[in-house]
């Protein structure tokens, strides 16, 4: 059912989230929007008007590497100033109060986190891009310590223990999904009675898929995005209206 006005969508989703006792929130880029965190993959984003660089390029290019770090230094300053917005605010307000147990996310930018979520309860699809890790053997470096390097020397750094390049602890495309993670966001997506994806347009797999696990479940399933998307039908409240207005009146609760 789509709600016919935002009011209506809010009053709907409240009494749902009443009557709910596990709610999974799984977010896409348009949670991040009001926080001036670009969506790359829209129309005039970063992946527009720059290739985006496969993994595989990243391993066996130099030069890859470089232009790779390069690129995320220049969005630094959008990623530093960036702060939760009202739809983190309102998951880690039911998040406080025990609803939602963890948040499955496609984003990088760490809001989640930033918004009370700790850490080993946000499930990072896509990874972080506010620390960095070396490809080989996974030690973590914070984001400065590759900056260092890299305007000393021109040239992205290796990981000190094992000597393979360092990268942003992000899943490039080309770059196998996270197990673990992917292990953890499906149990979610059939423990929970209630499913709410926010912000995200559910085509890229594996995202399109976890609505579809909870709804096979027995959850009732929510969608909040701006356009439509490619799961609206299996849902049982579509609400197509901005996110930070529509999650706004759960903050605090
Ligand atoms: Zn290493």
């Amino acid at each position: 059912m789509i709600a016919s006005d935002l009011r209506s969508g809010v009053e709907r989703l409240g009494d749902m989230i009443a009557e709910a006792k596990t709610i999974v929130p799984f977010t896409g880029a348009g949670i991040s929007t009001e926080c001036g965190i670009p969506d790359f993959r829209s129309p005039g984003g970063l992946w527009t008007s720059n290739r985006p660089i496969e993994f595989s390029e990243f391993v066996a290019s130099r030069d890859a590497r470089d232009e790779s770090w390069r690129r995320r230094f220049a969005m630094e300053e959008v990623f530093a100033a960036a702060r939760p917005g009202r739809g983190h605010r309102a998951l880690a307000s039911l998040y406080r109060a025990g609803k939602v147990p963890a948040v499955i996310t496609q984003n990088i930018d760490n809001l989640h986190q930033a918004s009370g979520f700790a850490a080993e309860h946000v499930i990072e699809l896509h990874g972080n891009t506010t620390y960095a890790k070396c490809i080989g053997c996974g030690q973590s470096y914070p984001l400065d310590w590759v900056k260092v390097r890299f305007d000393q020397d021109g040239a992205a750094p290796n990981c000190t223990i094992c000597d393979e390049p360092v990268k942003t602890a992000t899943i490039s495309f080309g770059q196998m999904m996270p197990e673990d993670e992917m292990q953890r966001a499906a149990e979610l997506s059939r423990a929970c009675d209630l499913f709410i994806a926010i912000g995200s347009s559910l085509v890229v797999w594996p995202a399109a898929g976890f609505p579809m696990m909870a709804k096979n479940n027995g959850a009732r399933l929510v969608i909040i995005n701006r356009e439509p998307t490619d799961q609206d039908d299996l849902a049982d409240l579509v609400i197509r209206h901005d996110i930070g207005e529509t999650l706004g009146p759960f903050v605090g609760n």
